[in-house]
Parts: structure tokens; C-alpha cells; sequence
């Protein structure tokens, strides 16, 4: 394809995302107002389907029921060339956090969900998710448009419980994976994943890791089991709340063990007891996370916390378990993805600046799909904000809400950004088809 084609093609996907704009932002509006919480997305899932249908994607390219409510749909790219035998997989999580919203928009969120395990929870999107649906949506439109001029295939992937799944219940991107093999969707392994993240930024910024992106996570469950018995009588029985206690402290050590050029965190949030005032209770639970840049300091962590549970329990007449599940991968953006993806993001991002950023401790399981088929995540900024001529971030005005990080009550993102996004998974995905963009590196699984 000629450079004077390529160009062609981005005019006509900057055009059509433009618009399109006025729907993407009803979409997102629509998202937003009805959240649906990790694993209980049917709601959200039948909207995409309706859209995707609108949008005149076959009903025969589209499957339901991924990992829950999991939505996967191909656009067939039409045109002969490099890159025909192509698939590059678009990725956009789509569900909500059990937050109560106060960020002032006409559009909040007054949804409750009454049945949620622990809960009642009232909802909203929170992390920004609703963007990630509608800017989806709102690319799936332009490329289906433009498929007569495209090689290859765009898979678009709507995951489900990326904020993770209730407690006993499987969800997320790695059983979205498993699903998607079932159903013969990864027969044609997609060559690139490419997914966004909304967040504090200038409208219109991208974001990018190096190397590693976003941390590997966990969930941690300690259960630390004694002898019930009468408040009166504690001799008669075995206090599990000693060893709890000793646990809980002794696990502020591991900082003291591992290489201080690590980074990680070991957070134990969440304390069940089965006592009472008058009741020495039988067990205690212990529920938390572990955050590392790397999968190797996660097992080194995981050895250390079973080691003090099992001795500390044990120094106290209990029984001590640990069990770690959830476990995520880190995100990490090849560099050689990352050199390759630079042209598209400077492209897309026009004037607005294209900032390397270090590692975050937050997690995303999108590193499930960029680490089995390469790719790369992108942070889109959305709030109403502007980097300063020192690097640092200023309010765009007096009276504009500044700097609001994701899970915040107050989380906004401005609907300015959605067209940066509908643009950007666009030119990635029209990149990567038409041998503009590609990295010589398998998935980084190795990292995983
Ligand atoms: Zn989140
Ligand atoms: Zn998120």
C-alpha cells in the first residue's frame, strides 16, 4: 500500500470518528448511567450487541457469553495485502465499581445492586469503563465502514470483571481466554492486542510503560483456625486472635527481606472473626493483595507470608492455610512494541503531548491478552487538566475539577477524550494490518 493510500485511510478514519462523535458520546452517557458490577454485565453486554448489530456487524461474527457476559465480534478487513492473514485484537473492559458517584454529571450513576455478595453496593463507573466501551464501539463503526480498504481482521473483545470477579466466582480476562479457545474464536491467533485506559491526563494524552506497565496482583486469603469456646474460659479452648495479630504485624518484615530496589506492596485490608465479646471464635480470616513489578518477587512474597502463617499459627496452638488466587500478570509493553506503536500514538495524539510513565502498582488484566499475543496497553488522558510548561499538571481553569484519580467517587472523564480513543484504536488496529506496524517479539509470556 502506498504512503499516499496509508494517508487516505487516516483521513477517512479521522473523519468518520469525528462524525460518528455525537453517538459515541450518547454510548458512553448510556454506559455510564446504568453500571453493572464484575461478572452481572448482562445489561451492558446486550447494549454492545444492539450497537454492533446497528452498526451492521453480521450476527454470525458475533458471540456472547464469554466469561459471563463476554462479547467478541470480528470486522473481515476486505482488501488484498501485506498483512491479510492478520488479526489484531482491540480490547475494552466493561465493567463497574461498587462506588457511590459524586462526580456532578447529569449522566451519574443511581444504580444499586441488592443481590451483590456483601452487598447492597450502589454503582458507577468509577474507572472509566464506559469510555472504554463506547470508544470501542465508536472504532468498530469507523473500520466496519472502511473495511473494503482494510487487510485482515479486527477482533474486538468487550471483557467482563476486570475489577475482578466476586469472591468465588472465576471471571476476567483469563477466563475470557479459556472461553474464547473453546469456542474455536483463537483458531486465528490474533498477531497484536491493543487496549486504552481512561485516567487522570489531559484531554487527549497518551500515556505509555516501557517494559513493565502496571503490576502483577493477587489476592491473598489467610485463614488461621483455633478452638471456640466461652469468653470466661479461654484456657478451655485455642484464641486464633493472638496469632492473627502476630501475623498481622510480623507481615510488615517482608519489607525488611526483599531487595529495597523491589517494588511491591503487601496490603491485608479486610479481617473476618466468627467470635463474639463473649465468644472466642473458631477461625479468622485475613483477606488481601500483594503488588509486584514482577511475577518472581509475587512467589518470593507468597513463600515468606505462608512461612509466617503456618509458624506464627502454630507458635499459638492454631492452624494456619494461606491461598493466593486472582493472580495477574504484569502489563508489559515490549519495547520493541513500544518503538513500533510510537508513530501511531505521536499521529493520534496530534499536539497534545506523548509521555513515557512509570510503572503503576494498579493492575490490569489486559496483560492476559499482551502477554499470549503481544501488543501493547495505551493511558488515554480525560479530565480537564493541561501539563505546564515544567512538566508539571495545572488546571485548564479556575473552576475545572483538576485531577481525579480512578476509583474516586469524583472520577470524571471529560467527553472530549472519546474521540482520542475511537482514533486511536483505529490507527492501531489499520497500523498493524497494513505492515505499518509490528514488533519481531512473541507475547512477553516469559514475563507473565
Ligand atoms: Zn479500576
Ligand atoms: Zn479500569
Amino acid at each position: 500500500m502506498s504512503q499516499h493510500d496509508l494517508a487516505s485511510l487516516y483521513d477517512a478514519i479521522d473523519n468518520a470518528a469525528r462524525d460518528i462523535n455525537d453517538s459515541v458520546v450518547e454510548w458512553r452517557h448510556h454506559v455510564h448511567q446504568y453500571p453493572e458490577l464484575s461478572n452481572r454485565e448482562s445489561e451492558t453486554a446486550a447494549y454492545i450487541v444492539e450497537r454492533l448489530n446497528e452498526i451492521g456487524i453480521d450476527e454470525r461474527e458475533i458471540t456472547t457469553g464469554l466469561a459471563g457476559h463476554g462479547v467478541v465480534a470480528f470486522i473481515r478487513g476486505r482488501a488484498e495485502g501485506e498483512g491479510s492473514a492478520r488479526t489484531v485484537l482491540l480490547r475494552a473492559d466493561i465493567d463497574a465499581l461498587p462506588v457511590k458517584e459524586n462526580s456532578g454529571e447529569d449522566f451519574a450513576s443511581e444504580q444499586v445492586d441488592s443481590d451483590y455478595p456483601g452487598g447492597p453496593f450502589p454503582i458507577a463507573h468509577a474507572c472509566g469503563h464506559d469510555t472504554h466501551v463506547a470508544m470501542l464501539l465508536g472504532a468498530a463503526k469507523v473500520l466496519f465502514d472502511l473495511r473494503d480498504a482494510i487487510h485482515g481482521d479486527i477482533m474486538l473483545v468487550f471483557q467482563p470483571a476486570e475489577e475482578g470477579p466476586p469472591l468465588g466466582e472465576d471471571g476476567g480476562a483469563d477466563l475470557m481466554i479459556q472461553d474464547m479457545e473453546e469456542q474455536g474464536l483463537l483458531d486465528a491467533a490474533p498477531s497484536m492486542a491493543f487496549g486504552i485506559h481512561i485516567g487522570p491526563g489531559p484531554v487527549g494524552f497518551i500515556g505509555y510503560g516501557r517494559g513493565i506497565q502496571n503490576a502483577a496482583s493477587e489476592t491473598v486469603k489467610i485463614t488461621v483456625t483455633g478452638e471456640q469456646v466461652h469468653g470466661s474460659t479461654p484456657w478451655q479452648g485455642i484464641d486464633p486472635m493472638p496469632a492473627v495479630g502476630d501475623i498481622l504485624s510480623n507481615i510488615g518484615q517482608i519489607y525488611r527481606q526483599i531487595d529495597v530496589k523491589e517494588r511491591f506492596t503487601v496490603s491485608l485490608g479486610h479481617v473476618v472473626d466468627q467470635g463474639r465479646f463473649n465468644i472466642v471464635g473458631n477461625q479468622v480470616e485475613i483477606w488481601g493483595t500483594v503488588r509486584s513489578l514482577t511475577t518472581e518477587v509475587v512467589e518470593d512474597i507468597n513463600e515468606r507470608i505462608a512461612r509466617y502463617v503456618e509458624h506464627l499459627a502454630a507458635a499459638h496452638g492454631c492452624t494456619g492455610t494461606v491461598e493466593f488466587f486472582d493472580q495477574v500478570p504484569p502489563v508489559v509493553n515490549a519495547p520493541e512494541w513500544i518503538d513500533a506503536i510510537l508513530p501511531t500514538y505521536e499521529r493520534v495524539a496530534g499536539d497534545n503531548p506523548v509521555v513515557q510513565l512509570p510503572a503503576a502498582m494498579g493492575y490490569d488484566d489486559v496483560s492476559e491478552f499482551i502477554a499470549r499475543f503481544g501488543g501493547v496497553y495505551a493511558l488515554l488522558g480525560g479530565q480537564d487538566v493541561r501539563l505546564g510548561a515544567d512538566g508539571t499538571i495545572e488546571k485548564t481553569s479556575e473552576d475545572s475539577r483538576g485531577l481525579v484519580p480512578n476509583h474516586s467517587p469524583k472520577f470524571y472523564v471529560n467527553d472530549d477524550a472519546l474521540v482520542y480513543g475511537v482514533r486511536l484504536h483505529a490507527h492501531v488496529a489499520v497500523d498493524h494490518l497494513m505492515g505499518e506496524l509490528n514488533a519481531e517479539v512473541e507475547g512477553t509470556e516469559d514475563n507473565a
